[in-house]
């Protein structure tokens, strides 16, 4: 890796070298990061991005790392993790209020956030362990409500580190994709999304939170995964099919689909990523040898795998 693009690196922010990834992967697996870096600021995430691509070296930001599976072999170039925190408002905007989040904040803690400061619309995200810029990414979603419901806007930093303002309609959020998934939208790094909240009872909100809460417990295992492995196709949620094709429970190495929920493969101690992949190739053949169905990974697999 080029000494010079490392040192300018490491003046922006803290830079790290051969980072093993599993560190910071809700699957906890995934080989070493080249040169990580670790972007505490929305400056830092900014000019860190633009340095790396103004060098022309391969560049990929990390959230939460809680929809990626990183591969045995991990990512060359510059990875830059995402650990922005800061929150602006609520503030009033019209008939609600809008509040300015650091595309690092997680999700999940900023709908609690809220909830316990009397603001909601964003409550059933509580269990959604990403960062806001994952989140916009994926249009991240749960209990029939998405983030495209309630984004406003997004802040975005380019190659040339120049600051511009996405209006939510040119980011065609969609269920579990975006014009950054699609490719349409390239080379820029999210600095920070405006939600839309509404003024509400904290009581009820926490009573909500509770009912969520109770309800993931019930229904997704613990442990180190990634979520939904699959998106759903239209006839039947993914767990269905994984399920009649003979996967409950079925394990590959360390790597488990779950005998709880069938959509979540579980890292049950030293599982790799081949181990998983394997699976998700698994479940993906026998579905399409029965059914006739191509499923859709939601998880994205990064880096190199052999
Ligand atoms: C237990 C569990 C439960 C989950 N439940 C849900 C759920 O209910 N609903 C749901 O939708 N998802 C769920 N997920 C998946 C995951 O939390 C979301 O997809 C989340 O939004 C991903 O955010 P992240 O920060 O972890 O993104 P990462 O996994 O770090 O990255 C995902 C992608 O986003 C890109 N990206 C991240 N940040 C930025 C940025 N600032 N700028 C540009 N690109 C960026 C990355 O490059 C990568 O391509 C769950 C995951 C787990 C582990």
């Amino acid at each position: 890796m080029n000494e010079e693009l490392i040192e300018a690196l490491s003046d922006i922010a803290e830079v790290r070298l051969d980072e093993p990834l599993s560190r910071h992967a809700t699957f906890g697996v995934g080989g070493p990061a080249d040169v990580y870096v670790i972007a505490r600021t929305e400056d830092e995430l900014r000019l860190a991005y633009a340095k790396a691509r103004a060098h022309e070296a391969a560049t990929f930001i990390y959230g939460s790392g809680s929809n990626v599976l990183v591969g045995d072999g991990g990512i060359r170039g510059v990875t830059i993790e995402n650990r922005t925190s800061e929150v602006e408002g609520p503030a009033q905007n019209g008939a609600g209020y809008k509040v300015r989040v650091a595309s690092g904040v997680s999700f999940a803690t900023l709908a609690r956030r809220m909830a316990s400061a009397g603001y909601g619309g964003i409550e059933w995200a509580c269990g959604i362990p990403g960062s806001l810029g994952g989140a916009v990414v994926s249009n991240a979603g749960a209990y029939d409500r998405s983030l495209k419901d309630v984004l406003k806007s997004v802040r975005t930093g380019d190659a040339d580190g120049n600051v511009a303002t996405v209006p939510t309609d040119d980011l065609h959020l969609e269920y579990r994709r975006s014009a950054f998934t699609e490719g349409a939208l390239a080379d820029i790094v999210l600095l920070s999304a405006d939600l839309h909240v509404d003024e509400a009872d904290p009581s009820e909100l926490r009573a909500r939170i509770e009912e969520f809460d109770a309800d993931r417990k019930a229904s997704q295992p613990p442990g180190r995964n990634c979520g939904s492995v699959f998106k759903n196709p239209p006839d039947h949620p993914s767990w269905w099919y994984v399920d009649q094709v003979g996967l409950r429970s079925h394990r590959i190495g360390n790597a488990q689909f779950s005998e709880l929920h069938t959509n979540f493969i579980l890292n049950l101690g030293d599982a790799t990523a081949r181990d998983i992949v394997q699976l998700i190739e698994l479940a993906e053949a026998r579905i399409k040898e029965q059914f006739d169905i191509d499923l859709e990974r939601e998880v994205a697999l990064i880096g190199e795998f052999e």
